[in-house]
């Protein structure tokens, strides 16, 4: 073959992705966008023409992470685009944060500006021609680049958040909340499990607030109106996910009153019976210094109604320690709700300053040393808890998710159950089928006989 017919070497992005699931789906964008251009991309900045950063910048140590992200990435490749929550963030002089400590950054753009990203990224590193994909329509907003593994998918469904507590900075650099047309959801949805996903996680800030700034308007899927609603959704994505063979589980869900009517979709199977509830505390009076959503709402009453109508319902939270101005009395609440609630999955943050939040004017700031006391002694309470939820499945039968596969079975797997999400809960470590020539495929559901736990797994054998 000639030179001249060969095609000349597409342009190269380092990708690096930091941070949350919501930040992920932000790089998952700019990557399809990326890609349906006909750009290469890769997630190291080796040989690349270009490095983009999608940056967090929730806690300091995230902080850190980014910048010194950056400093490498100049470092190796010396041109770098940043975007993400701390390329919203200003710095002590007031200007932007990440020009101030590395001025040689191409361009910073904040959060959830794929397009913004784009149009840098052609300034400095111009787009392939290429006459048939320049026809390729653009792919925003429906199942594009997943930086997750094959079989399971974050999906979110609105940005932003009309909240203001206090300890966090995330509407300062997100915005008020924007919820995505609810026909781009359930078509990215479907197109998610067209692609072998077998696991749609929800995500937003916000998840129950879905369709609050858009006063719950009607759109349209299939033809068929459907109110912007979590309701709605949720009903609408468990049958498409249904008709798959798929599971829908659902994150930083608030316990609103309109959740009660999630938890019976639960119970029909629509839905996993598994809770995300970004608790944060339980004392009244530190949830109202925390300025949280449904601060007013009695929590432990919801769960247990929650349980009522679904028994199988697991709650996972997360959770602060040592807030400004908590009393012994106030933590011991939390330790007791703890315990009442019987939440499965328990994560607990000792309470720090993050840079430009209200909570830290509070008056009350504790010793650091008796914030990471009480953290300890909440972790020691969470675990027995959460132990004694997971013996409970001793002798139950589950479907586990496959998500790793060793060798030829011989050595098993590792799965997880309804009852974990990936990444954050426990898994099942799935015990060697007994048909040596059967072997599990990750993205393969299989029914296993739960025979024992370790630490905050689960070991099943196949049945
Ligand atoms: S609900 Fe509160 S913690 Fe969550 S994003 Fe909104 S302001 Fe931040």
């Amino acid at each position: 073959m000639s030179d001249t017919l060969s095609p000349t070497k597409a342009p190269k992005i380092g990708f690096v992705s930091l941070g949350c699931p919501k930040n992920l789906t932000d790089s998952e964008l700019i990557l399809t966008q990326l890609s349906a251009e006909g750009y290469e991309t890769s997630k190291t900045f080796q040989g690349a023409d270009l490095v983009v950063v999608n940056t967090c910048g929730f806690i300091d140590d995230a902080v850190r992470e980014s910048l010194d992200t950056i400093g490498d990435a100049l470092a190796e490749n010396g041109k770098v685009i940043v975007t993400g929550c701390l390329g919203a963030r200003s710095g002590d002089d007031g200007g932007n944060l990440v020009k101030g400590v590395h001025p040689s950054v191409l361009a910073v753009t904040g959060p959830h500006a794929a397009q913004e990203v784009m149009e840098h990224v052609h300034q400095h590193l111009p787009k392939p021609h290429d006459p048939f994909l320049d026809l390729v329509p653009g792919s925003f907003g429906e199942a594009g680049i997943k930086l997750t593994p094959r079989h399971y998918a974050y999906l979110k469904i609105s940005e932003g958040c009309n909240h203001r507590c206090t300890f966090c900075i995330i509407p300062s650099m997100r915005g008020d909340l924007v919820s995505r047309p609810v026909g781009d959801v359930l078509k990215e949805a479907r197109a998610l499990f067209e692609g072998g996903v077998k696991e749609l996680l929800v995500v937003s800030q916000d998840t129950s607030a879905y369709g609050v700034d858009v006063k719950y308007r009607t759109g349209f899927w299939d033809g068929k109106p459907v109110r912007t609603r979590l309701l709605e959704l949720v009903q609408t994505l468990g049958e498409i996910a249904k008709s798959y063979g798929a599971w829908v589980r659902l994150h930083y869900v608030y316990p609103y009153p309109s959740v009660d009517d999630i938890v019976p979709l639960m119970q029909e199977g629509l839905v996993l019976p598994y809770l995300d509830v970004p608790f944060q505390h339980s004392h009244p009076d530190v949830l109202k210094r925390m300025k949280r959503p449904a601060s007013g709402e009695r929590n432990l009453e919801r769960i247990q109604r929650w349980r009522e109508i679904c028994p199988e319902l697991v709650v996972r939270s997360t959770f602060i320690a040592g807030f400004p101005g908590e009393t012994e009395a106030e933590f011991e609440h939390l330790l007791e709700f703890l315990r009442e609630a019987q939440i499965d999955r328990a994560g607990c943050f000792a309470y720090s300053n993050v840079k430009g939040a209200a909570a830290n004017e509070l008056p009350g700031m504790l010793p650091i040393e008796l914030r990471e006391e009480r953290r300890a002694r909440f972790m020691a309470v969470a675990e027995e808890v959460s132990t004694a939820r997971l013996q409970r499945r001793v002798g139950q039968t589950l479907q586990v998710l496959v998500d790793k596969s060793v060798g030829l079975g011989k050595k098993g797997g590792v799965g997880r159950s309804w009852a974990d999400a990936p990444e954050i809960d426990g898994q099942v470590a799935l015990l060697p089928p007994e048909k040596v020539s059967k072997s599990y495929k990750v993205g393969d559901f299989v029914r296993a006989r739960i025979v024992g736990t370790q630490g905050h797994d689960l070991v099943g054998m196949p049945v």
